[in-house]
This record gives structure tokens, sequence and C-alpha cells, in this order.
């Protein structure tokens, strides 16, 4: 790999070298991978990963490790020799999914029951330590610092915000900040991201409508609350149509309702689970507002009284739109024209909004979907499952953008 050049010139003979090791590092992603596959650990329970993950990272050599940052969390810096320049962050998250997976097919499939590999994270972290080994074998040349962030219960409750809370983001902070994530949805060779915002706002929400029970024959003398939760599930579906801009997006799901106890008798109390999306702070308040009114107004129509209560999750995921272009070219230098959908949108949460929050940088959806390797299934399905050639091109991209910054002789 040559750091040498021009900070935006392309250094053509030295991609070439950088994908020439990134092709010998094959082998040994794919390992990563399936080992990181075979032993699927749950959100802030990755103790085996991260401690192969650091026997990695000591084996390159060179890196100053953090550990236990956030339960299970990893910040891994290496300092270049070649003189002071910026910090380039890159993450990858490391947690599996509450999914049973149905891949008898693979050997490589998880030996825990009840908990899989089934976004790619497996992945991630393969990619990661590919750039790892390599950078640290060119340690010499890199002008400046890489961070490498390893990070707990991106599903679920999130591990950005508390690896942020000690100190992922200091000493020093990142100038900017680069995650990948496979995508079996795009074919391999293919990739997606967007400036500005890219993923949703997303939020928990609880609703609890209490009435007054009663005999299911004499509803005059109760309140009924299933008649108040019936209307309100359909009225805040109003909110969506009727008060959001047509322009922009919003989502309220109502995923769960429970309530009653017996055929014949009117309910207490009723619960509605759901979760709301949004892309734009206003959007997002005004759902909020709105579904407060709404539940107001309904009780005020019914007798009944409803608790509303919200439970902020991520952030929108908003790429820094310069960094966002540059990536955006430095990925379509690679995959070739037209393989870099720029416009790419989803409704789905990342916490990789929490650092991007902080640090200008850009998120990309790495295409890994083949289904001739029966590798299309959707992320969190218990048959999915990604092209491991999209392990070579991830190291490759990430390497690419890491030495775009702290690349020079
Ligand atoms: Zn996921
Ligand atoms: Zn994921």
């Amino acid at each position: 790999m040559s750091w040498a050049g021009q900070a935006r010139e392309p250094d053509l003979a030295g991609l070439s070298r950088v994908r020439g090791e990134v092709r010998e590092l094959a082998p040994e992603l794919i390992a990563l991978r399936r080992h990181f596959h075979r032993y699927p650990e749950r959100g802030f329970e990755e103790v085996r990963t991260a401690a192969r993950i650091v026997e990695e990272l000591r084996a390159c050599g060179g890196y100053a490790i953090r550990t236990e940052v956030a339960k299970t969390g990893i910040v891994a810096d290496l300092t270049g020799e070649a003189g002071s320049g910026p910090t380039v962050m890159l993450r990858a998250d490391m947690d599996a999914l509450r999914v049973q997976e149905e891949n008898p097919h693979l050997e490589y499939a998880s030996t825990h029951p009840g908990v899989m590999h089934a976004c790619g994270h497996d992945g991630h972290m393969a990619m990661l330590l590919g750039v790892a080994k390599i950078l640290a074998r060119h340690r010499d040349r890199i002008r400046g610092r890489v961070r490498l962030i390893f990070q707990p219960a991106e599903e679920s409750p999130g591990g950005a915000e508390p690896m942020i809370a000690e100190g992922a983001l200091q000493d020093p902070r990142p100038d900017v900040a680069f995650g990948l994530h496979l995508w079996s949805k795009l074919p391999t060779g293919y990739a997606a991201t967007r400036p500005g915002p890219m993923m949703a706002y997303t939020e928990e929400l609880y609703l609890r409508v209490h009435g007054k029970g009663g005999h299911g024959a004499y509803p005059h003398e109760g309140v009924d609350a299933i008649v108040a939760a019936a209307q309100l599930v359909v009225a805040l579906q109003s909110i969506v149509s009727r008060n959001v801009d047509p322009i922009q997006s919003a989502v309220l799901t109502i995923g769960k309702i429970a309530g009653g106890s017996v055929m014949n008798a009117l309910a207490e109390s009723v619960t509605l689970d759901g979760t709301q999306r949004t892309f734009l702070p206003e959007i997002r308040e005004l759902c909020m507002r709105r579904v407060a009114e709404v539940a107001a107004g309904i009780d005020t129509a019914l007798g009944t009284s409803t608790e509303v209560e919200y439970v902020p999750r991520y952030p929108a995921l908003v790429n820094d739109p310069e960094k966002t272009e540059f990536a955006a070219g430095v990925v379509e230098a690679l995959l070739g024209e037209g393989h870099v959908q720029r416009d790419f949108l989803s409704m789905g949460g990342e916490d990789m909004g929490f650092y991007l929050r902080e640090v200008p940088g850009c998120f990309l959806f790495l295409g890994a979907g083949n289904p001739e390797k029966q590798a299309d299934a959707p992320h969190h399905n218990p048959h999915f499952n990604f092209d491991e050639d999209a392990l070579q091109l991830g190291v490759e991209i990430l390497l690419r953008l890491t030495e775009r910054f702290v690349g020079g002789s």
C-alpha cells in the first residue's frame, strides 16, 4: 500500500497494492466472520466476541486498546509514525439478535440457541479487523491517527451513546467518521448512501388507556378502555396521512395491544406499544404533539384517561454532504460507474447517528446480496446470510477512505 501522494489524488499504483493485500487477507476475513457467526452474543453480552477482537488487535501490534468501554466495547487507536495529521474514526457493531438461525446448510451456523448474527455485524467486525491488520503494517506511512470503534448493542438498546459518554470521541476528537453496513437487499458490488438525513429518528411509544371496569352487559356503568383503544389506533393513522406534509415522511406503527381479562367484562385498561419514525426534527415534534392531542381528544369523547410516553431511541442518521460526496466518489471508483446509489433512504434506525451528530462523516450500505449463494433473505430473518465476497470490498473501501485522510509519506 502506498500512503504517498496528494491527499485528494488517488495513487493508482498504491491502490492496486491495497487490493493485493486485501485479496491475500480474504481467507482470514472469512474465517473471522465465521467465527463470530458461530458464537453470536447479544447486546452488552459480547464478552467472547470482544476477547477475540482484542486478541486480533494485539497480534497486529501498535494499537493502543481500551476495553470495556460501555461494558463490552473496544476503542483502538493506531498513531501513525509519519507525522501528525487528522484522526479518522471507523466503526463496527458487535451484537447479534434474538433470532433462532435456520440455516442448517451452513457449517458455521450459530451454536447459541436463539441467538444469531442476522444483520451482518459479524461481517462488520471481520472487515474492521482486516482494516486493522493492513493499517498496522503501514504505520510508518500514516500521518495522523486511525481510531477503530467496536461497539456493542447496536440493535438494542444502543451502544453508541454510552460509548460516547465513556469517551470514545475524545483524546483526540476524530475529524471524520465512516461506517459500513452490509446489505442483503443490494447485490454484491453495489453500494448506497445519501447526503443529509438517511435513516430515521426512532422513538418507542407507549400508550396506557385507563377506563373503568364493569359487566359487559352494562356498559353504561363503566368506561370501556377497549373501545377507546380501538379508536385511538385508527385515529393515530390520520396523523401521518392528514397532519404530516405528504412530501415528508413519517411512520407510526402500533405493534402491540394488550388489555382486558375476559370476554364479558369491560376492560379497565389497555396498553398500546408502538414505534415512530421520522427524518426531520420538526416532523418528529409534530407527530409527538399530535399523538398527545389525539389521545386527549379520544379521552374527552369517551371518558378514558390516556398516558402517553415516548422513549427516544436513536437520532436520525445524518451524513455530512461533503464527506458523503467524497465517499461516494471513492466507492464508485472502486465498484464502477452506476454502482453507487446516492439517494438511499431508510425508515430503519441506526445508532451510528449518535457519532455522526458529533463528527462529520458518512455511513454507507454495501451490497452483499447474492441469490446464487442463498444470500438474499432480509436482515433479521432466520435464513439471513450474506455474500462473503463483499468482505474484501468493504475492507478496500474503508482503507481507501482512510488513506485519503491520513496517507502521506
Ligand atoms: Zn439489524
Ligand atoms: Zn445492523
